[in-house]
């Protein structure tokens, strides 16, 4: 699944999206409520989006690479993860 915003896009590989446990984490962590859980599945509350404040929580709740979040800067769509968490 996948939504834009202005300044914000989310993808969200189907077969996450469908995982009960990672769709609880993912409402759980995210601080703006881009993530909501309907009927055990993940779904995007779009207009939540732009208030994605790029913490990179997600992208740890979920298995790697199967979130991705995405932050348009000067007009292009770039990709974006965070740098390597310190150990
Ligand atoms: S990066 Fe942070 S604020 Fe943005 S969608 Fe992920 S958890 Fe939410």
């Amino acid at each position: 699944m996948r939504s834009d915003a202005i300044f914000i896009g989310v993808e969200v590989d189907d077969t996450v999206a469908h995982d009960t446990a990672v769709a609880a984490k993912l409402a759980e962590v995210c601080p703006v409520d881009i993530y909501a859980v309907e009927g055990g599945h993940t779904v995007l509350v779009e207009q939540n989006l732009d208030e994605c404040v790029l913490c990179g929580l997600c992208l740890d709740a979920a298995p790697d690479g199967s979130v991705r979040v995405r932050c348009s800067e000067s007009g292009a769509i770039q990709n974006w993860r965070p740098g390597p968490r310190a150990s």
